[in-house]
């Protein structure tokens, strides 16, 4: 068995050189399904023969629901983003994929690729939960709890297509709240992985450690960028989600959720890991050298820890003007994205307060020799963020 990154000089290629082949077309986070088909037409127009697009079917709102096809290899590779509407870096990093096989068709790596592996592609599985950002289907429905009674036009397509390809490999791509951190680290998990149960007692058969193993090159590959930034999603069995029942169907299933990090609320740097990510394991797939990384890495990530907040002011002095004693106290913060007439902006939350020395943050301003008016806010008020510092005195 090895730890070793099986091909880690195409790996480094793919990441230094992501700005040449980045899609540059998205640039934010909130791009909607007609925009989608707009960049797969020009996307399939510069990769000629060697996509094929099929509608598969429609949405709660018959919105077009699309399985891309590349590769003539005999290893299927299945791929679904954005199952919920409003957890789009994943497809965004899919079309960096695209992007880079239209313009490396003729390198050895992406010919490998093509001969070894068929890609099949689902982006945006939930083009009606995109459309208004948010994580449900048009019916309300999360779509990952439906994985059993397919009451859903897209939980039945997701079936479906796995059932006729039946693939070996498949990546379940979501986002998560970017306030999990990699254990009790502090650091923030910018992506976590999961091969899922398949079972309550969470066993292991071929298919599962199959799943270990490609989560494991996946984990020697993203710690090339962001070592110590990689944690393990939580393993219970859900009887009603798709990655642990598509596990149980038969294809190794890996959970992908691109999380956060510092100053990208984009998610622009999880996007390029998304993507040099899933090109790495595609090519160490076609090669089937992800076969001897055995599933240490994987198995020793440590857990995906909810301890984070998105600014702490450290030992800030609170005063109270209507005569109670000053204390001393962090205060957290989190951001919350507004969509009014004006735009989308950022507001800040105060959630706690106290000794919060335990937790993390993505800021931390020290507040030592300052002091806050208590009456300035209330535990759970909306303030702008900097507001915050400009109420430090
Ligand atoms: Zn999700």
């Amino acid at each position: 068995m090895t730890t070793q990154l099986a091909d880690a000089q195409f790996t480094k290629k793919l990441f230094d050189t992501y700005d040449s082949y980045k899609f540059n077309e998205i640039s934010s986070r909130r791009f909607k399904h007609a925009e989608l088909m707009t960049h797969l037409d020009s996307l399939k127009k510069s990769l000629g023969g060697l996509i094929t697009i099929e509608q598969i079917g429609g949405s709660g709102e018959n919105r077009s629901i699309n399985l891309l096809t590349l590769g003539t290899g005999k290893t299927k590779v299945f791929l679904w983003s954005q199952m919920h509407g409003d957890e789009p870096t994943a497809t965004m990093g899919l079309l960096d994929i695209l992007n880079y096989v239209a313009q490396n068709k003729n390198s050895a790596e992406v010919k490998k690729i093509l001969s070894e592996t068929t890609l099949l592609i689902i982006p945006m599985l939930n083009p009606d939960g995109a459309e208004r950002f948010q994580r449900r289907s048009s019916h309300g429905i999360d779509i990952n709890r439906d994985a059993l009674r397919l009451q859903t036009s897209e939980a039945r397509i997701l079936k479906s297509t796995r059932d006729k390809y039946n693939p070996e490999i498949g990546f379940n791509l979501h986002d998560q709240d970017p306030r999990y951190t990699v254990g009790e680290s502090g650091n923030v998990a910018v992506i976590s992985l999961l091969a899922p149960a398949y079972n309550v007692e969470k066993t292991d058969n071929a298919v599962r450690t199959r799943a270990k193993k490609v989560a494991s090159e996946l984990t020697l590959v993203l710690n090339q960028f962001a070592n110590g930034h990689i944690a393990k999603y939580d393993d219970a069995f859900e009887p009603r989600a798709f990655g642990d029942n598509i596990q149980k169907w038969g294809t190794s299933t890996v959970l992908i959720e691109s999380g956060g990090w510092k100053d990208d609320p984009e998610k622009m740097f999880i996007r390029k890991l998304n993507c040099v990510g899933l090109l790495s394991v595609f090519h160490s797939i076609a090669t089937r050298a992800y076969e001897k990384s055995g599933t240490a890495p994987y198995d020793n990530l440590p857990m995906n820890t909810k301890n984070l907040y998105d600014i702490i002011v450290e030992k800030v002095t609170l005063k109270f003007p209507d005569g109670r004693a000053s204390i001393i106290a962090d205060v957290a913060i989190n951001k919350e994205e507004v969509r009014d007439s004006t735009g989308t902006w950022w507001k800040g939350r105060v959630v706690d307060l106290g000794d919060l020395s335990v937790f993390g943050a993505h800021e931390k301003i020290s507040g030592e020799g300052k002091t806050l008016d208590a009456t300035s806010f209330e535990l759970g008020d909306m303030l702008k963020v900097d507001d915050v510092r400009i109420l430090l005195k």
